[in-house]
């Protein structure tokens, strides 16, 4: 049995009050405080006066009947949550569909049985109740969601500076102890010291670049699309990396689309796609293999292939590739560097393109990684 609910207004409506006497007594001993009105019209008027938690109504009334009474109360806003229970003398089916079909929540056949009636009002109230402390509760959701996001923007506002410009600082110095004048016994060590400030300066701004990066695509702030030549654009991601796949032995192998393919993407961003699987194929491929880039296209998709000969992944690992901070964990023991954040960029840039992004590997002989992008974006 639901929690009984006291102080709760009830507004009953029949053409036959005396009809309702007994009834209205009855809920009246049970802590309601019970109203009554003789037609839908002055029903209406009331109900506009002090609104009730739950309407008992009559359906059979002259002039004006039940359904009208409830269609009018659920076409208005105010009343609209307002629960009708119908009353009605037959048992009569069609009526009672009719019933629901006008918004009414439950129906009660007189001759009365109390007991019935009162857990029927019992419960609706209660379904009332429950219905707006749900919304009251998503409502509290949906502002701590807001507040955090509010948090979010700020910390990647104070990231931004409060941790880029330190590192800037850093660096500065870094000029200025190169520069002085210090024993000559002593400036391989100093070199040595700044090398490795510097070195460590360029990862934590890697770092710092690639937080905020996540936070920002996530948000889907920034993002402007334009219409580019697949082949251009690849040419452009692919030409500093040649120097780098030669430094390592490295062969790096264009198959280029048809100069027609265009895509339409946010340049910075897919570049940024681009690049960091180029640098993962290059970093996690020993010297002597090879790195291919491949490009083609269908009526409506454009798909990119970097294929690597390179340690490949284990299949334990290609489930989580993506997930921020993940590393394998070959290559935590044969400490090739980074972050584990590069692969989280790159999926959620993909799919703000509307994109798919999926790998293929075996452990010692390779991997591939194929993004598949929509030629025209369905902005999400
Ligand atoms: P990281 O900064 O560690 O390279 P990524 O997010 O770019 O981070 O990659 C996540 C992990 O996926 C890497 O640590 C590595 O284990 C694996 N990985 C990514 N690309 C390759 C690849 N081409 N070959 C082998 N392993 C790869």
């Amino acid at each position: 049995m639901a929690n009984r609910i006291y102080k709760r207004r009830i507004l009953m409506v029949d053409d036959a009050p005396s009809n309702l006497r007994l009834l209205a007594d009855l809920l009246g001993s049970h802590g309601y405080e019970v109203s009554e009105a003789p037609s839908g019209p002055v029903a209406l008027k009331m109900i506009q006066a002090n609104l009730p938690h739950l309407i008992l109504l009559d359906i059979f009334m002259p002039g004006m009947d039940g359904y009208q009474v409830c269609q009018q109360l659920k076409a208005d806003e105010r009343t609209r949550e307002i629960p009708v229970i119908f009353i009605s003398a037959l048992s009569d089916t069609d009526n009672i569909v009719k019933g629901f079909e006008v918004g009414g929540v439950d129906y009660i056949i007189k001759p009365f049985k109390f007991r019935e009636v009162l857990a029927r009002v019992e419960n609706h109230l209660l379904l009332v109740q429950q219905r707006k402390e749900i919304e009251a509760l998503r409502l509290q959701d949906h502002q701590s969601f807001e507040a955090l996001n509010r948090m979010k923007d700020e910390f990647i506002r104070m990231a931004t500076h409060d941790l880029r410009n330190p590192l800037n600082v850093i660096l500065g110095y870094t000029e200025v102890v190169g520069r002085l004048d210090i024993a000559e016994s002593h400036q391989p060590m100093r070199n040595d010291a700044l090398q490795a400030i510097r070195q460590n300066i360029q990862k934590m701004r890697g770092l710092v670049t690639d937080i905020l990066d996540v936070a920002q695509v996530e948000t889907g702030t920034g993002l402007t699309f334009s219409t580019l030549s697949l082949k251009t654009f690849l040419e452009k991601c692919l030409a500093d990396f040649y120097i780098v796949a030669q430094q390592k032995q490295i062969k790096l192998i264009f198959n280029a689309p048809d100069s027609s393919t265009e895509i339409t993407v946010d340049e910075h961003y897919m570049t940024r796609v681009v690049d960091n699987l180029v640098s993962n194929a290059i970093k996690y491929t020993p010297s002597g293999g090879e790195v291919t880039i491949s490009a083609c296209a269908d009526i409506d998709y454009a798909t990119i292939e970097i294929t690597d000969t390179g340690i490949g992944i284990a299949e334990d690992d290609l489930m989580h590739l993506f997930d921020a901070f993940y590393r394998a964990s070959h290559v935590q023991h044969e400490d090739i560097e980074g972050s584990g954040l590069g692969l989280a960029i790159v999926k959620t840039i993909v799919e703000k393109h509307s994109g798919l992004i999926t790998v293929k590997s075996e452990p010692g002989k390779g991997s591939t990684f194929s993004i598949r992008l929509p030629l025209q974006p369905i902005y999400s």
